[in-house]
């Protein structure tokens, strides 16, 4: 398997550090509001490659973070009158839901940032024991960027030339900065704002450190992937990677991968332009599968544009594929039973060719385009070759076979594994009576469960309606 690696900006074959094991650790999302759909595109690739990789049988341990204390948090704290964490909770709580409706796999760790203030204070002491940062006169600790030999590598960037444009670096406030690339570890409290006890300040911590630091924690000192998007690597991936190797000695992560940018009818996402789209609002109109199948259909690194036709194409494309495993379901209903026939097994082992096709693209830096397109080609195929004189061994073998890749990539092709119409009406009933009870709690859980699976509740004088998204 290759990996394109952004510290040597070339495709490189992928050796983990422990045979058979990945560690791997992707930013995740500050959670001061839903998540837009350009959050979704780090979740979705990167979970699609994490999913590769277990199926060729290596064992991930899969860590991503929730930044729960920053700027934009605590402002949307103080508009609301309420603490930072009324915020923070809300939204993870939503962006799980979110993640749950795109088939995001659970990571097998997603620490928040608050959580784990003790080691950034103990990373942030280290560096200053090691000569990497200092105090200055307000408490506030600054990364002595140019103490560490190394700084530039990631993005490729020249420290000279970063310094003479550094003007723009320095932001008010940050005046006892010794240089203007030195950047923040520990920053004293302001009013109204969050705060933590440290030896140098009240106040709390930096962006940076705190994945430095949960990084080490779950993954160790050295791991094998770190990701997120492209606009992380400067200076955030950078400053990681300072932080890191300075305090523990050791490099930080061998391969680093980038996604690139989604953008929206080929303009930069923006609120204020009204191009701007949280996952929740895409889920009114289209099931998420369609937003994944979406994601999926382009090369994760390069720059990918979202329109409505583009949407309705991956709709077109992802419905392909359900089409036929419904119709694999409906002749395995009447196929006879008993073995393959000679003939059919020879089209097995022709089909085999696609999975083949589907593995190369996925060992080619997760080409999921291309494995995608190997998708289409075994359907073509089943759809060519399945039919009613077929044996039921056979056609049980093309639907396995398209639902396994498809569920590689995180797409659930065979709608009869979704709920049935029965067990959608059981809940619905068993939020009733919840309600009645006062078991507000089972009645939410219960709306949040129908609500993954796309199932839309609507209470009206009837009594409780539902449609699937
Ligand atoms: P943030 O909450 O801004 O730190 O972003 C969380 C993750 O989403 C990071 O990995 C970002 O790089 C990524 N991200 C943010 N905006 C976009 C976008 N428009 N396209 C692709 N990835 C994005
Ligand atoms: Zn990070």
């Amino acid at each position: 398997m290759k990996v394109f690696n952004t510290l040597s900006r070339q495709k490189e074959e992928f050796v983990p550090l422990q045979e058979g094991k990945v560690s791997m650790y992707v930013c995740g999302p500050t959670v001061y509001n839903l998540i837009h759909i350009g959050n979704a595109r780090p979740m979705i690739v990167f979970d699609t490659a994490r999913r590769y990789m277990e199926h060729k049988g290596y064992e991930v341990n899969f860590v991503s973070n929730f930044t729960d204390v920053d700027d934009k948090i605590i402002k949307k704290a103080n508009e609301e009158g309420v603490d930072a964490s009324v915020i923070s909770e809300r939204y993870i709580e939503e962006c799980r839901k979110d993640m749950k409706a795109l088939n995001v796999k659970e990571a097998t760790t997603h620490p928040k940032a608050t959580e784990e203030i003790g080691g950034m204070i103990e990373m942030i002491q280290t560096l200053i024991d090691k000569g990497h940062a200092y105090v200055a006169q307000d408490g506030t600790v600054y990364y002595k960027t140019r103490s560490f030999k190394d700084y530039g590598k990631l993005s490729h960037k020249n420290l000279d030339d970063l310094r003479s444009g550094g003007r723009s670096l320095l932001v008010s406030g940050e005046d006892q900065k010794q240089d203007p690339l030195d950047f923040v570890l520990w920053k004293p409290k302001k009013e109204g704002e969050p705060y933590w006890e440290s030896p140098w300040c009240e106040g709390r911590p930096g962006w940076h450190i705190e994945c430095s630091v949960m990084s080490k924690k779950y993954l160790g000192d050295e791991i094998d992937i770190h990701a997120g998007g492209e606009d992380l690597i400067f200076p955030h991936h950078e400053n990681e990677i300072a932080q890191s190797e300075a305090a523990n000695g050791k490099e930080f992560a061998k391969y680093w991968l980038h996604n690139g940018f989604l953008n929206i009818d080929n303009k930069k996402m923006s609120k204020s332009e009204g191009n701007f789209f949280t996952v929740r609002d895409i889920s009114e109109k289209y099931d998420l599968q369609v937003l994944r199948f979406f994601m999926l259909s382009a090369h994760y690194r390069s720059p990918l544009n979202f329109s409505a036709d583009l949407m309705e194409a991956a709709k077109n494309g992802l419905d392909r594929i359900v089409t036929s495993v419904a119709n694999l379901n409906y002749l395995l209903e009447s196929a006879a039973d008993g073995d393959m026939t000679k003939e059919e097994e020879e089209l097995c082992n022709e089909a085999k060719e696609f999975i083949v096709k589907f593995d190369e693209a996925m060992d080619d830096d997760f080409n999921t385009a291309d494995a995608i397109s190997a998708i289409f080609e075994l359907v073509k195929f089943a759809n060519t070759n399945a039919s009613s004189a077929s044996s039921k061994a056979f056609v049980q073998a093309l639907k396995d076979e398209i639902t396994a890749l498809s569920d590689i990539c995180g797409l659930i092709v065979d709608k009869k594994e979704e709920m049935l119409d029965a067990e959608i009406e059981a809940l619905i009933q068993e939020r009733q009576e919840a309600r009645k009870a006062k078991n507000f709690a089972r009645a939410d859980e219960i709306r949040d469960t129908l609500a993954a699976q796309g199932i839309l509740l609507e209470d009206t004088r009837e009594g409780v309606k539902w449609k699937r998204a």
